[in-house]
């Protein structure tokens, strides 16, 4: 295994939240690594929304989900932190003291982190991929069924179904194509929630004969799990029919759940994690929950609220990890070690 990676803090979330953290950590000489599950940065805005205008953004009139994280993405840039994507924290255990505290976080992909304080910007929670509601697909899953491309050359050689018609299912469809040995996409009607390019190049490719696509939805998986031999599905008039596979790739969104956040022993309030409103400070002392995760009374889940709280908990994290450093309030505009550190000096 490769040796743990020391960090003043590790940042659990690469929302707006968990990235502007990294902001107010960073001015206070506080390195932060962090790490999401989904495979890009930005969260929420990222994710759900990243073309839709977001208007309560202080003094931004009007900015898109993704625009939003661009420029949060500018803002941190000085600070270098660590991003660790398409990784889930599976377990935060408390080592140190109350006073002192540290802790070992680990991720399912098996990196190891030791730090002095933990930032939970969890949002709602683990992204979790919606499975096409099909008798014992988890008994093929890792081997035939898939609900995500990490690698591409997995896929190499092998006859591929992907269903779905949104964004994923239309990429993968276009990218794993050149790679698989046959392809074929299927979707419950003609019509697809996916940019028109990938539509359009889809629609190519199947006229060419290089991919195959097949109306209808899925109803079961024939195979002597794990391998899958063949995707059984119904056409809207009724009719039943197979569609041979040894891989199958449904791409039918995301929800979020709260996920292993629940086992770290932290005091939990309806799925939301109760902090004071001074350092938004968990029940276990340097385990910080900032953003969509927290709760406390008044608690609105908007984007500023959780800069908001970064900038509190902040000042709390400085001193587990700078204990013999005071703190100094300082303006942006005017102080030389700021700007220093923004490297506007
Ligand atoms: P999130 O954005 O949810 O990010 C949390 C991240 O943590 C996720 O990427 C998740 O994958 C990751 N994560 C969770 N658990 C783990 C784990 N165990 N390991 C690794 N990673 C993990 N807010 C506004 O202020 N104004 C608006 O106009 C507005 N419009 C919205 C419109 C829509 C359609 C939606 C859905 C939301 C809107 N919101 C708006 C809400 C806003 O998006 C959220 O308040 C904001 O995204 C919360 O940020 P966050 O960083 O706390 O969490």
């Amino acid at each position: 295994a490769a040796a743990p990676i020391e960090t003043d803090v590790v940042i659990i979330g690469a929302g707006p939240v968990g990235l502007f953290a990294v902001f107010e950590l960073g001015l206070l000489d506080i390195e932060a690594h962090v790490i999401d599950i989904l495979p890009k940065i930005g969260g929420q805005c990222a994710e759900l929304y990243p073309e839709k205008p977001i208007y309560d953004i202080p003094a931004f009139p009007v900015v898109t989900g993704q625009g939003l994280i661009d420029n949060l993405m500018q803002q941190i840039a000085p600070f270098e932190p660590g991003f660790h994507l398409g990784e889930m924290v599976c377990a935060v255990e408390a080592l140190g003291s109350a006073e002192a505290p540290r802790f070992r976080v680990e991720t399912d992909a098996g990196k190891v982190f030791h730090c002095k304080a933990v930032v939970i910007a969890a949002g709602g929670g683990s992204f979790v991929p919606r499975k096409p509601p099909v008798p014992k697909i988890a008994e093929f899953e890792d081997v035939s069924v898939f609900y995500a491309v990490r690698e591409i050359e997995r896929f190499r050689g092998r006859n591929v179904l992907i269903v779905g018609g949104g964004d994923s299912a239309l990429d993968w469809a276009v990218n794993l194509q050149p790679v698989v040995s046959r392809l074929a996409l299927m979707h419950r009607r003609d019509a697809f929630r996916a940019a028109p390019d990938s539509v359009n190049k889809m629609r190519a490719l199947v006229e060419t004969g290089a991919m195959d696509f097949h109306l209808g939805q899925i109803t079961g998986l024939k195979g002597d799990a794990p391998n899958l031999e063949a995707v059984v599905a119904r056409r809207d008039d009724g009719a039943s029919f197979e569609i041979p596979c040894d891989t199958l790739l449904p791409f039918f969104g995301l929800s979020m759940k709260l996920g292993p956040i629940a086992d770290w022993g932290l005091d939990l309030d309806q799925q939301l994690i109760p902090v004071d409103t001074e350092q938004f400070e968990t029940s276990s002392p340097g385990i910080f929950a900032i953003g969509d995760i927290n709760t406390y009374p008044g608690k609105l889940k908007l984007i500023l609220s959780g800069f908001h709280e970064g900038a509190l908990a902040a000042q709390k994290v400085h001193r587990y990890v700078h204990p013999d450093k005071r703190l100094t309030f300082e303006h942006s505009t005017s102080s030389p070690s700021l700007h220093k550190k923004l490297g506007v000096a």
